[in-house]
């Protein structure tokens, strides 16, 4: 097999897995060899080889076959590390603004809140944390028979919950421009039902809300605890589930730990289908920022950023994506007002604040909850009196954990650990110090921890 072939292979695949999957799993792919049946691949990380082989082996030998390459099996080889400038450059160059951005002529349904066209499944970068979400999110998306009513979404901050839902509502429209979706925060829900109540229009209220194909509400916590919307809010839900009519909900975590939301509702709830995105992980966070890049470089901006850059955010930045995306604008104007190209230096500098707040926050319980699986002593002996060599030795180990990993002083420390004295504390850190010098095991112990506490 020439790399021709495989260049047009990767045509095929492209109109088959969408631009998004394309730049994302099959662009990077390097075809190395091909015999023996068995054509080689390197990529740029194994995650990326398990994804593609997974979710795109058999689509790939395929149509390597269909193309008259002899092969029934695909390999990965992971190659040097990922590099970014250069090669974001040429992709750039072919592609559109927003390679996804649906048609900018589909009218949204007048009650719905203003969906954002950047929000699209085609600029939603999919990795292992998000994989289940995106999955359910696209298929309530494509309609056919409702399997998943109610879809309820959930995860922490920043992870991508509206992108889904907006996602869903531009490719709901897209496959069916009659349709009557609705998109709104659970806050506008209130609101307007507030309005209605105010108006004295609750009838116009429930029909318009119980006329709707698609219903989504964002964000439900927030009527946690508001009774009379809450009410209604199950009025809705009942009705429209009864009439077969999709429901998508999201939340900051699973229904029935949203405290002061109605028992019924959780229920109702928890009889759809419930997923979570996890928080980011590494591959994730690197693909988002790539596909960032690539959006902004599309659209003529020349700018340089160094290799290795985007790693060391996708690297440092954990928190959530919005901060993520916060850094990597930052950089952008950065580069665009004094014209540099960003080097880790620069980002580094440009970014500090990012970057301080950032640093993983250790506390002092984290470090005694550790400590206490560890050493398998309770936390209440590491507080308490006993002076045995067994949970002394923890209780010491902690306090000099408690020391060099967090900005506690000597007297907070001892405040925690029972009220004990400052000089009980240094004497602590001084021993765990000495002891790593001469005790093999007190030293693995130290870096196990360590390393647990700040991963
Ligand atoms: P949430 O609603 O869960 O708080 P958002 O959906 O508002 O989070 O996401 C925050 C930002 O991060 C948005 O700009 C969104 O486009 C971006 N984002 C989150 N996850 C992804 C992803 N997987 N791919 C691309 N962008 C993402
Ligand atoms: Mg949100």
């Amino acid at each position: 097999m020439t790399q021709d072939t495989w260049g047009r292979v990767r045509d095929e695949l492209k109109k088959e897995v969408g631009k998004n999957n394309y730049l994302t799993w099959i662009e990077p792919l390097k075809l190395a060899d091909c015999d023996n049946g068995v054509a080689r691949f390197e990529v740029p990380t194994s995650f990326v080889g398990t994804w593609v082989k997974r979710n795109f082996g058999d689509r790939i030998v395929h149509h390597l076959s269909a193309a008259g390459a002899r092969v029934d099996r695909i390999e990965f080889d992971v190659s040097a590390p990922v590099t970014a400038a250069p090669k974001r450059a040429d992709t750039a160059a072919t592609s559109p603004a927003h390679p996804s951005s649906p048609a900018s002529d589909i009218t949204a349904f007048e009650n719905s809140s203003p969906l954002d066209s950047r929000l699209t499944f085609n600029s939603f970068v999919v990795g292992k944390p998000n994989e289940l979400a995106h999955a359910a999110a696209r298929r309530v998306a494509e309609g056919g028979p409702v399997s998943f009513n109610p879809l309820f979404l959930y995860g922490g901050v920043g992870l991508g919950k509206t992108h889904l839902m907006h996602a869903i509502a531009w490719e709901a429209r897209v496959r069916n421009p009659e349709l009557k979706v609705l998109y709104l925060s659970a806050e506008q829900f209130m609101y307007r039902f507030v309005k209605a109540l105010r108006d004295r229009n609750t009838l116009g209220f429930k029909d318009l809300y119980r006329s709707v194909d698609i219903l989504m509400v964002d964000d439900v916590q927030f009527i946690a605890g508001k009774d009379s919307t809450q009410d209604e809010f199950f009025h809705t839900f009942n009705a429209l589930i009864d009439q077969k009519k999709q429901i998508i909900i999201s939340g900051d975590r699973a229904p029935g730990e949203i405290d002061g939301l109605e028992e019924r509702i959780k229920s109702r709830l928890q009889r759809g289908l419930v997923v979570d995105l996890h928080p980011t992980d590494y591959e994730l966070r690197l693909g988002i920022l790539q596909q960032k890049l690539d959006e902004h470089l599309a659209t003529g901006e020349s700018l340089v950023i160094a290799d290795g850059v985007l790693e060391f955010l996708a690297h440092r930045i954990t928190s959530n994506v919005r901060v993520l995306e916060g850094a990597l604008t930052r950089l952008f104007a950065f580069g665009s007002l004094v014209g540099r190209d960003i080097t880790l230096d620069v980002a580094q500098d440009c970014l500090a604040d990012i970057l301080r707040a950032s640093e993983r926050k250790i506390t002092v319980d984290e470090i005694m909850r550790k400590v206490s699986e560890h050493y398998n002593v309770r936390i209440a002996d590491l507080l308490g009196p006993k002076r045995t060599r067994t949970i002394a030795r923890p209780r010491q180990v902690a306090m000099y954990l408690a020391k060099t990993m967090t900005q506690r002083s000597l007297p907070e420390i001892g405040r925690r650990f029972g009220g004990r004295d400052h000089t009980t504390v240094i004497h602590a850190v001084r021993k765990i110090k000495e002891l790593q010098d001469s005790d093999q095991r007190i030293a693995e112990d130290v870096v196990l921890l360590r390393r647990s506490l700040e991963s």
